[in-house]
């Protein structure tokens, strides 16, 4: 279980270099790197419904617009929070991408991880839609064939009242006047302009004066969805598998989040995996490892024979191929390791006794060169 921090509002701030990460000499571009890193690593995309995320996201927010502007920084520098009225206590994420959102430039990684167009001087643009997350729970041996599964979890749709506007039925929403429908609006700080997001419409461009019963004029209901996924072969425990589209809705014209399935796989009692691997160890007596043997042993599908060559040595690792899980999104199957457990015997019966003293016997006589090396180096140290 996470354990999502409670802050208070009154809660106190922490230090702006502390938040970025960065030391207090740092240059504008060390600064710029450390939010960009932040931002990505807490975007709300990346982190549907996690309010501890947001809430890093726009405190770097905060730490950046104040630590990248040369005299709000030196104001920050000498009297603290106390003196620098910089810091805006950013309401909504999207103010951030407003104010920010150019800091991720043409760069790829805002392509790929911010859905593409959030410039900050842009246009505002629709918003993909985030995603969810589901658990799916496997046994251990689910993953040696394809499954499939139907999870059920609960997202947006539009609301079917309304149609997705909004207002109650026989009304209509109407323009912000405050914004004219752009949902901006440009405020004039000093020499700069900033366009944020219109304070009146929260950014919709439109005010609904008679909401909608249904969805109380969000224009959206959650409704419960079932989705069959199927699992590939040789799925691991901790991957995710992604549902393209299946995800909350984006803004209008903009693409759905995605569903996002974590696979969790039940361990199991004698097996490990490693990958496409199995591992086992199994227990031998000490005469079957000195003579050989050939043993039946479980495997992920049922049994199979092994071969236990004459003279196994504890710890050994025998490899049973293609006795492992399919390789994902690959060819065939990985193998099963088998660790040779020697056992030495604790209790004996009389008959054993009198056996293992014939053998002792025999043994003095004809020792095996490791034994008659090491007390031959041992002799060696003594007698120098
Ligand atoms: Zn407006
Ligand atoms: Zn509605």
């Amino acid at each position: 279980m996470t354990q999502v921090e409670v802050k208070s509002p009154m809660a106190e701030k922490r230090d702006y270099y502390e938040v970025l990460g960065v030391e207090r000499n740092a240059d504008v571009d060390a600064i710029k790197k450390a939010y960009r890193v932040l931002a990505m690593k807490y975007h709300p995309d990346r982190n549907p419904g996690n309010a501890e995320a947001e809430a890093k996201f726009k405190e770097a927010a905060e730490a950046y617009e104040v630590l990248s502007d040369g005299e709000k920084r030196k104001k920050y520098d000498t009297f603290g929070h106390a003196g620098a009225q910089g810091g805006t206590r950013f309401q909504s994420t999207d103010d951030i991408f407003s104010a920010f959102g150019d800091i991720f430039g043409d760069s790829s990684i805002f392509e790929q991880f911010f859905g593409g167009g959030r410039g900050g001087g842009e246009r505002r643009r629709g918003r993909r839609g985030s995603s969810l997350k589901v658990v799916i729970e496997l046994d251990f041996n689910d993953p040696l064939q394809v499954q499939t599964r139907t999870v059920q979890f609960k997202r947006h749709e539009r609301c079917t009242t309304c149609a997705g506007s909004g207002a109650k039925k026989g009304t209509s929403p109407t323009a912000c006047s405050q914004c004219g429908g752009a949902g901006q609006v440009v405020m004039n700080q000093g020499f700069f302009s900033v366009r944020t997001t219109c304070p009146v419409c929260k950014g919709q461009g439109q005010i609904i004066r008679d909401p909608c019963g249904t969805c109380g004029g969000s224009g959206f209901e959650k409704v419960s969805r079932e989705v069959e996924i199927k699992i590939p072969a040789g799925v691991e425990d901790g991957m995710t598998l992604r549902v393209a589209g299946e995800g909350e809705p984006g803004d209008p014209g903009e693409e759905n989040g995605d569903l996002l399935a974590e696979i969790h796989v039940h361990p199991h009692a004698i097996f490990k995996r490693r990958e496409a691997d199995v591992a086992i160890q199994l227990p031998v007596g000490f005469a079957q490892a000195a003579l050989g043997d050939k043993v039946e042993v479980p495997t992920p599908r049922g049994t199979a024979s092994l071969k236990i060559p004459a003279g196994t040595q504890p710890y050994t690792v025998l490899r049973m191929r293609g006795e492992g899980f399919p390789v994902i999104n690959g060819r065939g199957n990985g193998d099963m390791l088998v660790e040779v457990l020697v056992e030495v015997p604790r209790k004996l019966t009389n008959e054993q006794k009198e056996l293992l003293k014939k053998y002792a016997q025999t043994e003095e006589q004809n020792p095996s060169d490791a034994r008659k090396n090491f007390w031959d180096r041992v002799k060696g140290v003594f007698n120098t």
